[in-house]
């Protein structure tokens, strides 16, 4: 009986020119698809979807044949890639050391892989041993020493070779400061600043307590020759970058005499090396409104943005409309998708539709590929030339790879 029923609905919902067009069907018939992803796909790999209550799509695709079912191929190709990528300097701070630029057409490891370099392996020189001979300030000799190792010094790491445990301090290892500051009984208060450092060309001026007499005094360092006849400093001698950092304080009285001893390290050793006050980068702001917002609602959603993305435009004819005027701006606070301004709340009677207009018509993306980046030097060197040693070390380290592999 069952299958009579199902027989008849089969005759009823098959007619027979669907019956004809299913036996002369053939694949090869169909007309050709349009190269490239479907849009929604497109959307998804290239954009985060910024929700009210999570980001979604915020992985990178990168297996090859994720998209192998819509027969499109997604393998890496150096020539789409050398075609797309680019960089563009945004701005520079005043001073030279803040540089913001956007990276485009680039995967988020590779953008991160940049920021890690830049934090903990471009090397830079830093003081690392500070040879006490005079302290009566009230800061003990290791928290001098410790403040002392943070001060940037502006010295191309380059031409500095790494010093080992073995090895004598020389003028390609190491670089000495001296320090002499006083503040004599019956002045007032004074600060040491980094300008008060002395640099000294010819390395130590401490003698070492050997208990040999010799005919030249032996000190903390063994220089062949003035680090001043180097071209580099020639015109360029070595100092802070900073020639007023506080080191500390004096009292009537209170001196501070020492030697400090900068070499070459790596932020990865210690915070000290890292050239970077910080390097960070944040994807593309993509906000759009896939409605025309007017007139009171126009305001709201321009209040609402506590970045001002958004503006009013005037449309004539006295109409208003918003515009998305700085989405470079956009923080992704989701303000303009809050509760008041348009979350939905759970289904109730006479729940008031206007308010989920904006979360229907407020679409707040991130571009995938495109970095803002941003580099905040110390000072030791400039941002420009850091990103350059990162791109550097990063080419060594895919050298290293390959080498391996190969
Ligand atoms: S997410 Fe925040 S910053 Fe971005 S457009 Fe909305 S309100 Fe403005």
């Amino acid at each position: 009986m069952a299958n009579e029923v199902e027989e008849e609905e089969m005759k009823r919902i098959v007619t027979e020119t669907e019956k004809t067009f299913a036996k002369n069907f053939n694949i090869f018939d169909l007309p050709d698809v349009a190269p490239g992803l479907p849009p929604h796909l497109e959307l998804q790999r290239t954009r985060v979807f910024c929700k009210n209550d999570a980001p979604i799509h915020t992985t990178s695709v990168s297996y090859s044949g994720a998209y192998n079912a819509v027969g499109e191929n997604n393998s890496v190709k150096l020539e789409s890639f050398s075609e797309n990528f680019r960089v563009e300097v945004i701005s520079t701070s005043p001073d030279g050391m803040e540089l913001e630029f956007d990276m485009i057409g680039i995967d988020a490891a590779i953008a991160n892989a940049f920021r890690r370099i830049l934090l903990a392996e471009v090397p830079t020189m830093a003081i690392e041993k500070v040879f006490v001979a005079n302290n009566t300030s009230i800061v003990q000799d290791e928290v001098l020493a410790h403040r002392m190792g943070l001060i940037p010094i502006v010295a191309n790491p380059r031409i500095f070779e790494y010093l080992s445990e073995n090895d004598q301090p020389n003028e390609k290892n190491t670089i000495v400061f001296k320090l002499h500051a006083k503040c004599a009984k019956g002045e007032v208060r004074r600060k040491v600043l980094t300008n008060e450092l002395i640099w000294l060309p010819n390395g130590s001026e401490l003698v070492k307590e050997s208990g040999v007499s010799t005919s030249k005094p032996k000190t903390f360092t063994s220089f062949c020759r003035s680090q001043d006849s180097f071209p580099e400093f020639a015109d360029n001698p070595i100092a802070p970058s900073y020639p007023d950092i506080l080191i500390a304080k004096l009292g009537p009285g209170q001196e501070i005499e020492l030697e400090a001893h900068a070499v070459k390290g790596i932020g990865k050793t210690h915070a000290k090396w890292s050239p970077v006050a910080t390097a960070w980068y944040r994807m593309l702001p993509e906000v759009i409104l896939q409605k025309e917002f007017e007139g009171e609602q126009a305001q709201k959603l321009v209040r609402a943005c506590p970045a001002k993305v958004f503006d009013i435009e005037d449309m004539g004819n006295g109409r208003k409309r918003t515009k998305v005027a700085r989405p470079r701006d956009c923080t992704l606070c989701r303000e303009c998708l809050r509760e008041e301004f348009g979350e939905p709340k759970p289904k109730a009677k006479g729940e008031d539709k206007s308010k989920r207009e904006w979360i229907d018509n407020v679409a707040l993306r991130r571009v995938k590929n495109h970095f803002i980046f941003k580099i905040e030097s110390t000072g030791s060197l400039p941002p420009d030339v850091l990103f350059t040693e990162a791109v550097k070390i990063l080419e060594d380290k895919c050298e290293r790879v390959i080498a391996d592999l190969s």
